[in-house]
């Protein structure tokens, strides 16, 4: 076959769709805002594009605020950029999928960065699932959902239907007493930097999957995993 061939087709093919300059300040803003440093040129591309379609589908600019916010739900929604968590979680609703991660440990120690602060700065616990796409192989965990002094329950949590889930983290707030005043280390009455009897007996049962993370005032992020009865700190 002929190199003359192959060039005439990639001459008409560019014809057909003129390159794209992807060069709008703005859009590139909310992209190096919203999406992880680790995304690939190709995939921030495509966020780029999200962006840009949200402006052009209505008739007057949008606010920055409004744009950045409508850009984190559709890349949230999208599902194949990586997302700089700590910059989309608070834009969406509590309880969205973000992703994609290549592990459920990788989305658990992502969110729980986030999430652990926010945990003990109310001293309530919050949460939320941990997913796997069976067709991209590829995880996904939720934004925070609000709980209690001493419990999360994991049953509010959206779950979408075309992922599957696989585990649960949650956060166990700050050094406590029982009646909730905040106490150090010493004085807690939460045994709250380790997993409860409870938080494994739920994995053990695989009632939110079989793998269950906790993340505690110490700031240390624990894993416990039925299948093998470990329980480990994973940062
Ligand atoms: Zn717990």
């Amino acid at each position: 076959m002929s190199v003359n061939s192959i060039a005439g087709g990639a001459a008409a093919l560019s014809a057909v769709a003129p390159p794209q300059t992807r060069d709008d300040p703005r859009y590139l803003q909310v992209v190096d805002t919203l999406v992880s440093p680790d995304a690939t040129p190709t995939q921030r591309e495509h966020a780029y594009d999200l962006v840009a379609g949200l402006e052009s589908a209505d008739d007057t600019p949008l606010t920055d605020a409004v744009l950045t916010e409508r850009a984190a739900q559709a890349i949230a929604d999208d599902r194949t950029i990586p997302v700089a968590v700590s910059a989309v979680a608070p834009l969406v609703p509590p309880g969205t999928a973000l992703g994609p991660f290549p592990s459920s440990d990788a989305g658990a120690l992502e969110m729980m960065t986030y999430s652990n602060p926010l945990s003990i700065k109310a001293n309530l616990e919050n949460g939320g699932l941990i997913f796997r796409d069976p067709d991209s192989d590829q995880f996904f965990v939720t934004t925070p959902m609000g709980g209690t002094l001493d419990g999360f329950n994991p049953g509010q949590v959206p779950q979408p239907d075309d992922l599957t889930l696989v585990a649960c983290y949650h956060g166990h707030a700050d050094y406590s007493k029982a009646d909730g005043s905040r106490t150090d280390k010493a004085g807690d009455e939460f045994n709250s930097d380790h997993f409860s009897a409870q938080d494994k007996s739920l994995a053990d049962r695989g009632v939110w999957g079989s793998v269950i993370y906790v993340s505690t005032p110490s700031g240390d992020f624990r894993k416990y995993d039925a299948a093998t009865r470990q329980d480990t700190v994973i940062n």
